[in-house]
């Protein structure tokens, strides 16, 4: 199992890169059934000027088209961060059986790091959860995305002042 839930969240992490390419906050998703990939999705709110277009979002919307059914039943999703309380809400909805996701999120997760939305207790549908998988590679996938914004806008403030100065 572990082998197989590494391959898919390397498949996620691909995903991830499609969103940084884009300009976007690198997370990627993938919703998996038996083998077979059934949605795939990857961060896009701002190009879609959509507060909700969240990779797992995306994932879950392709999975209900393809399965023909608002229930995803007996489906794995991978995601490389924590979800947020909206994700986790729309997991709990959607009837997902399994969750794993690989880095933590300490603003905003809602597997256990900010809230734990997914481990309620009064929730009507509990999600098998496993976080941490491959935490390394989809967090320093992050964090280099935020250093390489912070250091663009700081060359870009360099060249406005330069301009001034001229
Ligand atoms: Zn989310």
């Amino acid at each position: 199992m572990q082998q197989h839930d590494e391959h898919w969240m390397r498949h996620a992490l691909k995903l991830a890169q499609r969103a940084w390419d884009e300009g976007e906050v690198p997370v990627g998703a993938v919703l998996v059934q038996g083998d077979r990939v059934i949605g795939e999705g990857w961060n896009r709110p701002i190009g879609q000027h959509d507060p909700t277009a969240h990779a797992e979002i995306m994932a879950l919307r392709q999975g209900g088209k393809i399965l023909e059914n608002y229930r995803l039943l007996d489906t794995t999703l991978y995601v490389t961060l924590e979800p947020c309380i909206m994700c986790a809400g729309a997991m709990v909805h959607s009837r997902i059986t399994r969750l794993v996701y690989g880095a933590s999120d300490e603003k905003t997760g809602a597997a256990g790091s900010l809230i734990d939305i997914l481990g309620h207790p009064g929730m009507n549908h509990q999600i098998v959860l496993e976080g941490g998988l491959l935490a390394p590679e989809c967090a320093g996938m992050l964090s280099d995305f935020f250093r390489q914004r912070r250091e663009q806008k700081k060359a870009l403030r360099k060249q406005l002042r330069d301009q001034e100065e001229e």
